[in-house]
């Protein structure tokens, strides 16, 4: 149709997201129940929602005929309670891909540029291609980012940094120390985004203390996430935190009701949920082990994950990689492609309750079985 050729092109050319396959998708595909069928696809929480935040949104049900409070104002109380900053600071998003969207949308413009690395999150690059500007693709080192080869790829017009840490899909992670040498490199015109959503799975000792360094970096923006370890990816709920001047820009500019009220209130429930954490935490950290050690009795390569998930490696011809995700999907196993992600070879599986994870893996030496 003609109408489209009126839309510009950098919108035309934007390459749609890749979901991880729902459930009721593959069931259909196969014939199969949907019971069946395990999804190791999304990073999403094995162990479900959190109760207290199950039994908060339920009981706000009736309620639905209402606008949500636009401006968030419980969640942000506590909020800001929790991580010692002004309610002035935080602004809440359907998602942290919205706060990401948000960012992009207030800073970049056409012949603006934007730093990521190679094999970052999917959503960076989108960001950066819907608002108009040139994405500035920085090769990844052992997968990981190279923090000193970002600073370099900076250029006059560059206006953000996207830092994901860990980052998703390779789970790799930068010292504290390196982070924080980085930031401190960076002008302080240019925006870095700080992407923080795996952050609860990690050791206290590799936690970072990003909030407290905004103290120091008005130009640093951490966007943090109820979708992963307090199990609320369906509700849409994430947040930034960053300098009020910026958190006013982004909130000026976001939809007046961006959060739904059950996403307020399963938030507001699951930061109180400390024991849901801790259990989400430690079947996390168990259910890498079972996984790390599956690859290894099964001579996978495997890039070391500090997320609730993990990438590993189908050596050998590049189509062998599809052949195993199409064979796990026949098991009724549904793991992740990564081609999208410049990594062919990979694919990425979703840390599960120990039943499921090695449901996968025996689904894996079946299909390795298969390929010989
Ligand atoms: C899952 C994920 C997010 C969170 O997305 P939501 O929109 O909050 O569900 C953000 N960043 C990375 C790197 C992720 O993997």
């Amino acid at each position: 149709m003609n109408l489209c050729d009126f839309v510009p092109e950098n919108i035309r050319s934007i390459q749609p997201y890749q979901p991880g396959k729902p459930i009721s998708e593959l069931a259909r595909e196969m014939g199969l129940s949907e019971d069946s069928i395990i999804k190791l696809a999304s990073n999403e929480n094995p162990l479900g929602v959190s109760p207290l935040a199950l039994d908060a949104m339920m009981n706000a049900m009736p309620d639905i005929a209402l606008y949500p409070d636009g401006s968030g104002f419980e969640l942000k109380a506590a909020l800001s309670r929790c991580h010692d900053v002004k309610a002035e600071q935080i602004v809440l998003g359907n998602g942290s891909n919205d706060v990401l969207d948000l960012a992009a949308r207030i800073f970049l413009k056409p012949g603006a540029s934007a730093v990521y690395s190679q094999h970052a999150f999917a959503v960076y690059p989108l960001v950066i291609q819907i608002a108009g500007a040139n994405g500035i693709q920085v090769p990844a080192q052992e997968y990981g980012h190279d923090l000193p080869a970002i600073l370099d790829a900076i250029q006059p017009e560059t206006r953000m940094v996207f830092i994901a840490n860990p980052n998703n899909p390779t789970g790799t992670l930068s010292s504290v120390d390196d982070l924080y040498r980085f930031i401190e490199r960076v002008s302080r015109d240019i925006l870095i985004v700080l992407d923080e959503a795996y952050y609860e799975y990690l050791p206290e000792i590799n936690k970072s203390n990003s909030i407290q360094w905004l103290k120091e970096f008005p130009n640093l923006v951490i966007t943090r996430t109820f979708s992963k370890i307090y199990g609320l990816a369906g509700v849409r709920i994430g947040f930034a935190i960053a300098h009020p001047d910026i958190a006013d820009l982004m909130n000026r500019v976001r939809q007046p009701f961006n959060v739904s009220s059950i996403g307020l209130i399963g938030a507001l429930a699951a930061l109180d949920d400390n024991e849901f954490v801790q259990k989400s935490f430690a079947l996390n950290r168990a259910g890498m082990l079972q996984l790390t050690d599956g690859f290894r009795k099964l001579g996978l390569e495997f890039i070391p994950s500090s997320g609730n998930f993990i990438s590993f490696r189908i050596d050998g011809d590049a189509a062998n990689t599809p052949k195993v995700y199409q064979s796990l999907l026949r098991q009724g196993v549904i793991v992740r492609p990564l081609g999208i992600y410049e990594m062919p070879h990979h694919l990425r599986v979703t840390v599960g309750l120990a039943a499921e994870n090695e449901r996968f893996l025996n689904a894996l030496q079946y299909t390795l079985g298969e390929l010989v």
